[in-house]
């Protein structure tokens, strides 16, 4: 079977050495494979955050770097019916719930307890909304009640059982549905969310490989969730290194040092600048090197 990827960058800011990784990571996999696609697909539901020129730059850089892809540009924007009708068919089955806290609501319930409730990345949120009955819900919803919608994490694990997923990297990985916690599936002021968004768009481009950073791999727990509530069938999954800068921490879009287009500026060649994400990708810290030989 022909192997599909994608890379799916959000249109929030520049592209960086980390996003050339991912990029060159799904392209080789499927220029490997007879017939293989590499799918782009702009993730720009977080609308206050996305500008317009990101989305041109984006695709200039790829261009630039000859990670050329395959077919039209989809942009998660013009597919809200689909992550709504996804989040309907969760509700119906009692697996998602409003959520109507702010974050100070939270926040107070942590100090309340004592300790916030840990995930694998940090507090997670302690139910308060979980626990409310339809009776308690319906005139909150009908009053038009800003409100989230959350995954029943608790309820969800029985619906599914168990269920594992295949990372390249990390071998067999057996899922714990609740790792995150009720992630949220529906934000407030957008009405969707990554989680559903990611699990809804892979299926519906036919991906067959999801390649990304393993910043994502506890995320990938709460996407084989959702993918079997929901139907959708299962990639095969390679969390990749992710590059890292001279703290050893993650690349962020503040770090413009290692934008592309800066590098571009910089006289690097587009051969370079994927050598550079490559070594990365061998778990090679190489903004360091990176910023002392601009400098020399
Ligand atoms: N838009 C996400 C990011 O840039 C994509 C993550 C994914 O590949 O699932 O991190």
């Amino acid at each position: 079977m022909p192997v599909i990827t994608r890379f799916a960058p959000s249109p929030t800011g520049r592209l960086h050495l980390g996003h050339v990784l991912a990029a060159q990571v799904a392209w080789e996999l499927a220029r490997g494979s007879a017939g293989g696609k590499f799918l782009l697909r702009q993730e720009d539901i977080d609308s206050p955050r996305v500008r317009e020129e990101f989305y041109a730059e984006i695709e200039q850089d790829l261009e630039w770097l000859d990670l050329h892809w395959d077919g039209p540009v989809l942009r998660q924007s013009g597919r809200v019916a689909a992550y709504t009708e996804a989040l309907a068919s969760l509700r119906e089955r009692g697996l998602v719930y409003p959520c109507f806290c702010t974050r100070r609501v939270i926040q107070d319930e942590w100090a309340r307890m004592g300790a916030a409730p840990q995930g694998e990345q940090g507090p997670i949120y302690p139910g308060i909304c979980r626990v409310l009955s339809a009776a308690e819900q319906k005139p909150m919803l009908e009053s038009g009640a800003a409100h989230a919608w959350r995954l029943d994490s608790q309820k969800a694990a029985c619906h599914t059982g168990r269920l594992s997923f295949h990372d390249a990297r990390f071998g067999e990985i057996e899922v714990r549905p609740d790792l995150l916690g009720d992630v949220v599936l529906a934000r407030k002021d957008i009405g969707t969310a990554y989680h559903l968004a990611v699990v809804v768009d892979d299926a519906f481009q036919a991906v067959t490989h999801v390649t990304r950073g393993e910043d994502l791999l506890e995320a990938t727990h709460v996407h084989r969730t959702l993918q079997q509530l929901l139907g959708l069938p299962e990639p095969q999954y390679h969390h990749h290194r992710l590059v890292l800068d001279q703290a050893g921490k993650r690349l962020a879009k503040r770090n413009d040092a290692a934008s592309i287009t800066e590098l571009r500026a910089a006289g690097y060649s587009a051969s370079e600048v994927l050598a550079l994400a490559k070594q990365a990708g061998h778990g090679h810290s190489l903004v360091g090197d990176l910023e002392r030989s601009h400098r020399g």
